[in-house]
């Protein structure tokens, strides 16, 4: 292997000359850094030579032969983003820039490359989709069960489901057919296939979603490339197996400004790096972006979906809904709410962890901004807390279970030892909010809580705490010796009675 900081001069079949430089080997590529330049005239690949060899010793980087897939394989590495940025940008460059452009040379990659890649985006967000109709044909085995065999016919229907997730035939983040297809196109019955599929989950293998079809362990947007390819058994029937004709889905131009912007920001930090001289992203064109202005819900919306979720028998989204009104905590930070959390005697909800799924795993997180924080809640919160918990409390001791200080609050099983999927719980609130007819996220509530404050004359800054903004919030809160102002109790009681007095009997979710 050359040294570092040595280079030589080769004359080419043309007669000019080739300048050849080693800089060492990039600690984070493991690549030798080798630089080529052409030069007419020996004279010149003298003066070359020994511009690069000075910026060889100097350190410098002198010109890169480097991917894209390179430039981002770094640009994580160095990164500062928050947890669910990082989770964000990395399913994209994952998912979508890597399989289109992580091969391509960096210096190659100019502003009509990028506008030909949004463009295909656009129109198809499937990157195997040549626009050509094709079969997305199923991977899902044909469901055998062996009649008189000593295996339950559960257990048959798990084993075979089981070796298709081991070899990969179903990949991570496939969707599996609904129970019901299931049952009709192998034959067998509802109640063996959701004794198989609770086994899988069981075991980890498989993810039931409420409202939703169950998915393989992994990233849900994950798309499975090889769906194109009709898998090679004999008795793969596309009727059978329910493979279907691909439909194009155009990816939003919200989508592709976001995919830009992750570009843009990886190649404004390779040129900061001297990999290349100026953005290939400043000049690309993109899709016009609709503009929705965020809106805030009003409080007879919010007041009606909390009431609907009652209606249908959710009381444990009602009780949701109603803490992500009243205190304007993100979607996963209420998932991650514990009861170890909550203050019932002070009337202090302590917002601490998100939790959040990523690529298949759990896990609660500090919150998106790093700042834990107390949230005074009034007398009306606090008293529907303390009844969901006294019932869970009695639910449980009835069969001789004590809830533990680590139980979630909002969770899948009673002594909640397994929190609500934040996906699953936008999904339900959509859900919702259609059935009550107001158009409603869980966003929203945040915008809500917000906008209602500021409204109500409740400072700014107190707001910007109460909602885990940084900057001027945090600082506020430091400053009061008691975790909980008293400003905040004021906006926690004007925000309940708010969401409380325009519903038609009181909001208040019943536990
Ligand atoms: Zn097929
Ligand atoms: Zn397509």
């Amino acid at each position: 292997m050359p040294r570092t900081g040595t280079g030589h001069l080769e004359r080419l079949p043309s007669g000019s000359y080739r300048v050849i430089v080693y800089s060492g080997i990039d600690p984070l590529t493991g690549r030798q850094l080798r630089h080529r330049q052409t030069a007419k005239t020996e004279q010149q690949a003298r003066i070359v030579l020994g511009r690069l060899l000075e910026q060889a010793v100097s350190g410098q980087r002198p010109g890169s032969d480097v991917t894209v897939a390179e430039v981002f394989d770094r640009y994580m590495s160095v990164a500062e983003l928050e947890p669910s940025t990082r989770e964000t940008y990395e399913g994209y460059i994952r998912r979508t820039i890597l399989p289109a452009l992580g091969s391509m040379e960096l210096r190659k990659v100019r502003g009509p490359v990028l506008d030909t890649f949004y463009a295909r985006l656009h129109r198809c967000g499937d990157l195997t989709c040549t626009g050509r109709r094709f079969t997305e044909h199923s991977r899902f085995p044909v469901l055998n069960v062996k009649v008189g065999s000593r295996q339950p016919a559960w257990q048959q229907v798990a084993e075979t489901i089981r070796d298709a997730i081991s070899t990969g035939r179903l990949e991570l983040g496939e969707q599996l057919p609904s129970v019901r297809q299931l049952s009709v196109r192998h034959g067998v019955s509802v109640a063996t296939l959701q004794d198989a599929l609770g086994a899988l989950a069981s075991e980890g293998l498989i993810e039931i979603r409420q409202g939703r079809r169950s998915v393989i362990c992994g990233d849900p947007n994950e798309a499975a490339s090889s769906r194109r390819v009709r898998p090679n058994d004999a008795d793969h029937d596309c009727a059978r197996a329910g493979c279907e004709q691909h439909r194009c889905r155009p990816m939003s131009p919200a989508t592709i400004r976001q995919i830009h912007s992750i570009l843009s920001g990886a190649f404004a930090a390779a040129v900061r790096w001297e990999w290349i001289d100026r953005n290939p992203a400043g000049s690309a064109k993109l899709p016009k972006a609709r503009h929705r202005a965020p809106t805030s819900p009003t409080p007879a919306a919010v007041a009606a979906i909390i009431g609907k979720a009652r209606d249908l028998d959710q009381d444990l989204l009602a009780l949701y809904l109603w803490l992500a009104a009243v205190t304007g905590a993100r979607r996963g930070e209420l998932c991650g709410l514990q009861w170890a959390d909550i203050d019932l005697d002070a009337g202090v909800v302590h917002i601490a962890f998100s939790y959040l799924v990523r690529a298949g795993y759990k896990m609660r997180k500090d919150t998106k901004t790093h700042q834990d924080r107390h949230l005074a809640v009034d007398p009306v919160t606090v008293a529907v807390l303390r009844d969901r918990f006294q019932q869970v409390q009695d639910l449980l001791g009835s069969v001789g279970l004590k809830l533990a200080p680590t139980a979630y609050v909002f969770g899948n099983d009673l002594p909640g030892t397994t929190p609500w999927n934040p996906d699953w719980v936008t999904h339900k609130v959509a859900e919702i909010a259609k059935a009550a007819g107001v158009s409603l996220n869980i966003k929203a509530l945040r915008h809500y809580t917000a906008s209602q404050l500021l409204a109500g004359g409740i400072d700014l800054r107190n707001t910007a705490a109460r909602l885990g903004h940084g900057g001027g919030g945090a600082t506020t809160l430091r400053h009061y010796a008691d975790p909980v102002s008293e400003v905040d109790r004021r906006a926690a009681a004007y925000l309940a009675q708010l969401t409380a007095s325009t519903g038609s009997s009181g909001t208040a979710p019943q536990t």
